[in-house]
C-alpha cells in the first residue's frame, strides 16, 4: 500500500545529492532523500578546493566561465538557508617553476579570457615562511574551499527537520515500476535519481564507464601564517591551526585507506613547495567518481524514464554540482537540454 507520494526520491547525499535536492526544493518539488550514512564517501574525504585554472598547463577548466560565475553566491545562499559556515573564499598563489612559465603568465595576465580569474602576478618571492617561490608566482581569484563535511551534515539536519530524509541503504530489489511512476517500499515517486558517488552497485546504471580514482590528503601542522592556498604539485589549504595538503591520483587499489606510496608521493611533492618542517595530524583517502572522459553522467535511464543519474563529478564535485544541479532540474522541467558533454545519453 502506497502511503507517501513525492516528486523525486534522491538516493545518496554527498555533494551531488545535496545540490540536486536543494535545487529541486527551491523549485517547490516534493523530495525525499535516502542515504546510507558512512564516513567512506567521496565528499567526506575531499579537500573541498574550487579553482577555475588547473592542470600542468594551467588552463581554464571545462565551462569555467559559466560554472564559476555564480559558484560562490550559490554556496553563500545555502549557508544562509542552513545557518552554517562552510564556504571559505581564498586566493590561490601558484609559484612559478620556470622562467618560461613566468613569461607565459606575463602574457596571460593581459588576456581578456583570463581577466576574471587572475588577481595579480608577483614577479618576486613573497617571502612567506619556507614557501619555495624564488621566481614569484601568479595569484588567482574566484578560488577557495568548501568544508563539505559541515555542508553535508547541516543539509542532512535540515532535511531531517522537514521529514525529508531516510537513513538507509537503498534496496534496488524493492523498486517497482507502475505505469508512469516508480514505487519504493511505501513511497511513490515520479522519478528516482541516483547520486551514489563511487559506489557502483546500482544494477540500473551498471555498465557506465566510470574510471574511479583513489586520492590521499593529509592535515599537517607547520609554522606558516598567511591567507593563501598554495598550489604547486600539491596544494596547501590554510585551515584553523593546520594546513590540508593534497592530493594524489591512483586508478589502482581503490581503497578508502591511505596507502603508503600515496603518502610518500604527497610528502615528496610537498617538499618542493614547502621546505619547512611539519607534523602530520591526520591522513585520509577516498575515491573520486571519475569517468572515462572526465565529464559527469547526468540524465535519465534510456529505457526507464522514471530513473535518473547525477554522478561522475570526478575531481571537481565542489565546482560542478551547483551548476549541473540547476542544468539538470531545468531539463527535468522541460526548459532546456542537458549540457551535451555531460549527458549520460552519450554512452548509450
Ligand atoms: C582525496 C580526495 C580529494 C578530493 N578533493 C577535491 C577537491 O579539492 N575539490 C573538489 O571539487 N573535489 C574533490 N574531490 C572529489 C569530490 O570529493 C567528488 O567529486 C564528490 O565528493 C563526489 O560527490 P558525490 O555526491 O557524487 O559522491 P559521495 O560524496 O561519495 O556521495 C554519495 C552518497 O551516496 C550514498 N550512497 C551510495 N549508494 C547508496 C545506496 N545504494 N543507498 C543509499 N545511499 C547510497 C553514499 O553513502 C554517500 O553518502 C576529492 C576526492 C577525494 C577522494
Amino acid at each position: 500500500m502506497v502511503r507517501r507520494k513525492v516528486d523525486f526520491v534522491i538516493v545518496g547525499q554527498g555533494i551531488a545529492g545535496t545540490w540536486l535536492a536543494y535545487e529541486l526544493m527551491k523549485r517547490e518539488k516534493k523530495i525525499l532523500v535516502i542515504n546510507n550514512e558512512t564516513e567512506n564517501t567521496s565528499s567526506k574525504k575531499a579537500a573541498g578546493l574550487y579553482n577555475p585554472i588547473t592542470g600542468k598547463k594551467m588552463t581554464k577548466t571545462w565551462l569555467a566561465d559559466q560554472v564559476f560565475a555564480e559558484l560562490e553566491s550559490s554556496y553563500k545562499q545555502l549557508e544562509i538557508l542552513l545557518r552554517a559556515k562552510f564556504l571559505y573564499p581564498k586566493p590561490i598563489y601558484r609559484p612559478f617553476t620556470t622562467i618560461s612559465e613566468k613569461n607565459d603568465w606575463t602574457t596571460k595576465v593581459e588576456d581578456p579570457r583570463y581577466l576574471d580569474f587572475i588577481e595579480e602576478l608577483k614577479s618576486e618571492t613573497l617571502g612567506i615562511g619556507s614557501i619555495q617561490d624564488n621566481l614569484g608566482g601568479i595569484v588567482l581569484k574566484k578560488t577557495g574551499y568548501v568544508d563539505l563535511s559541515v555542508l553535508i551534515s547541516s543539509f542532512r539536519d535540515y532535511l531531517i527537520d522537514k521529514g525529508q530524509y531516510l537513513s538507509e541503504m537503498f534496496d534496488y530489489k524493492a523498486l517497482e515500476f507502475v505505469s508512469e511512476k516508480t514505487s519504493y517500499k511505501d513511497i511513490e515517486a515520479d522519478k528516482v535519481i541516483f547520486c551514489e558517488g563511487p559506489s557502483l552497485a546500482n544494477p540500473f546504471f551498471s555498465n557506465l564507464p566510470f574510471k574511479l580514482v583513489r586520492g590521499e590528503v593529509m592535515d599537517v601542522e607547520c609554522d606558516l601564517s598567511h591567507n593563501y592556498i598554495f598550489n604547486r604539485g600539491v596544494f596547501m589549504i590554510p585551515k584553523n591551526g593546520y594546513h590540508t595538503v593534497g592530493s594524489t591520483y591512483d586508478h589502482n587499489n581503490l581503497s578508502f585507506e591511505p596507502q603508503s606510496e600515496g603518502i610518500t608521493k604527497l610528502k615528496e611533492r610537498l617538499s618542493k613547495l614547502f621546505a619547512g618542517s611539519y607534523r602530520i595530524k591526520q591522513m585520509r583517502a577516498g575515491i573520486r567518481p571519475a569517468t572515462f572522459d572526465r565529464k559527469p553522467f547526468i540524465g535519465l535511464h534510456p529505457k526507464r524514464e522514471t530513473l535518473g543519474i547525477f554522478n561522475g563529478f570526478g575531481t571537481k564535485g565542489v565546482s560542478l554540482t551547483p551548476f549541473f544541479a540547476s542544468n539538470f532540474v531545468d531539463f527535468l522541467e522541460g526548459k532546456t537540454m542537458i549540457e551535451t558533454e555531460a549527458d549520460v545519453q552519450r554512452v548509450y
